[in-house]
């Protein structure tokens, strides 16, 4: 391997996911389709969808993906379809940041290979090295470990990887902040080069990166989660509104809006999560919400239901929201305001992707200037202020499904999404208002409703 000091290229991820529903699909063999099947795990989530079949083709992958997108399987499966029961010797090394991640995979790798003949020996630092060594001496085809308690082991020789034929670094970027790299590339120098070589993460920092362009050949880059970079290819909006009218500035915007649009509602904490929901319950649209007090089940069937469009509107706190296949959400509503710029650019990015058009609007009481007014301060991008009135209205006025322009000046044929939106939402920057508080005596958002 060798290392330079250039910036490593950047990475160069395919988008969009294949349109594949179930695992069968692909050739993973009965006995990993049937425990799959056991674990309640039906429809492969996008990092899956991409990862999946590279791997099992013998592709070196990188892949980034955020947080509980089911990273584990995306390798695990393929992984432990491929192992040779035959054979009794490491074949696979999977390395897990902490020993808490490392005990969880090979959980996952243990339930997926529940069918199969395989052994799986967890080796990890903290713990009594005899035990895991006697495990080992059993033979053991897939090892799962952290990289201090591998290299140990590497060193004092009780463990040698001369047959291995994979090996996953998984949570690249975690290891990275452990200060892992260097005890990784020494592992990997143990392992024969012609290996098959796979790197999981949620973000790539240069030397996240530069290690994966080392440790790879050829591969094939994928990546589910977007970075903030294209925040200007969203429409972004604010409207200032007092807290107890929110809900109803919600709920107007939901009648108003087309069927196919989808809304994300972001809230700061889960009891705000919890007490929306109760609001919203009682109009007519099909709302639910996502938050981490949610066993994964659940959080699972509704991410599923989300994906499928039965949803209109999901609730969500910013941290739940990680693992959503969002590529169709229309609307970003913050219902209340993020705490920081990052956090709001993280969650607007989750409209207006691959291409599509998005839209995102920020709710600001009074309370929430304090926090809004550094925030708006600190984009160098236009956030516009609209007043809600303006806002509906102009919801109001939007064609159902409309594919045409809606004014002569604007004859330009649609991008591929054929929304329609743009017109409309020009139409709204017009409509800027110069008050901040403009509410009529009735309580309700001035003229128009
Ligand atoms: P990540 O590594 O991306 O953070 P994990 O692989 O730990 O995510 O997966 C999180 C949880 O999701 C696990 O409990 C796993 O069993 C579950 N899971 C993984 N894939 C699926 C799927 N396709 N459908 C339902 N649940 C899944
Ligand atoms: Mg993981």
């Amino acid at each position: 391997m060798k290392r330079t000091g250039a910036a490593p290229a950047p990475l160069e991820p395919t988008l969009d996911p294949p349109a594949i529903e179930t695992f069968d699909e692909w050739d993973l063999g009965r006995p990993v389709l049937d425990a799959l099947d056991t674990m309640g795990i039906v429809t492969p989530t996008p990092i899956q969808r991409l990862a999946i079949g590279a791997v099992l083709e013998g592709r070196d992958v990188i892949a980034k993906a955020e947080t509980g997108t089911g990273k584990t399987l995306a390798f695990g499966a393929p992984l432990v379809s491929k192992m040779d029961t035959e054979r009794k010797t490491v074949l696979a090394l999977v390395l897990c940041p902490t020993r808490e991640l490392a005990q969880q995979v090979a959980e996952e790798l243990t339930k997926c290979a529940q069918n199969r003949d395989l052994r799986i020996a967890l080796v990890v630092g903290g713990d009594p090295m005899r035990e895991q060594l006697l495990e080992l001496q059993k033979g053991c085809q897939i090892l799962v470990g952290t990289p201090g308690r591998v290299l140990d082991l590497l060193t004092q020789r009780y463990l040698s990887f001369p047959w291995v034929e994979f090996v996953v670094l998984d949570e690249a970027d975690k290891m990275f902040e452990i200060g892992f790299l260097d005890d990784i590339r020494k592992i990997l120098e143990a392992t024969p080069a012609e290996r098959q070589t796979l790197l999981f993460s949620a973000t790539y920092v240069n030397e996240v990166l530069s290690l994966a362009r080392e440790a790879t050949r050829d591969p094939v880059e994928i990546a589910t989660a977007r970075g903030a970079a294209t925040v200007d290819a969203i429409e972004q909006l604010w409207v200032p509104v007092e807290a107890r009218d929110k809900v109803r500035l919600l709920t107007r915007l939901l009648d108003a809006s087309r069927e196919e649009d989808t809304f994300l509602v972001f809230c700061e904490r889960r009891t705000d999560v919890d007490e929306l929901l109760r609001e919203m319950k009682r109009t007519q649209h099909s709302v639910t919400a996502l938050h981490g007090g949610f066993d994964q089940e659940v959080r699972f069937r509704v991410m599923g239901l989300f994906r499928e469009r039965k949803i209109k509107c999901l609730l969500a706190t910013g941290v739940a929201s990680r693992g959503l296949d969002v590529e169709h959400v229309s609307h970003v509503i913050n219902f209340g305001v993020p705490r920081e710029l990052e956090e709001y650019t993280h969650r607007i990015g989750r409209t207006g992707r691959a291409g599509r058009a998005g839209i995102a609007i920020t709710f600001v009481s009074d309370e929430d200037w304090r926090r809004w007014r550094p925030l708006l301060a600190g984009a160098n991008w236009k956030i516009t202020e609209v007043a809600p009135a303006a806002l509906l209205d102009d919801a109001r006025r939007r064609p159902a499904r409309d594919t045409k322009p809606r004014n002569d000046e604007d004859s330009t044929p649609r991008s591929a999404t054929g929304r329609g939106q743009t017109a409309a939402r020009d139409s709204l920057h017009t409509r800027r208002v110069s008050s901040r508080r403009k509410r009529s005596p009735d309580g309700d958002f001035g003229s128009g409703l």
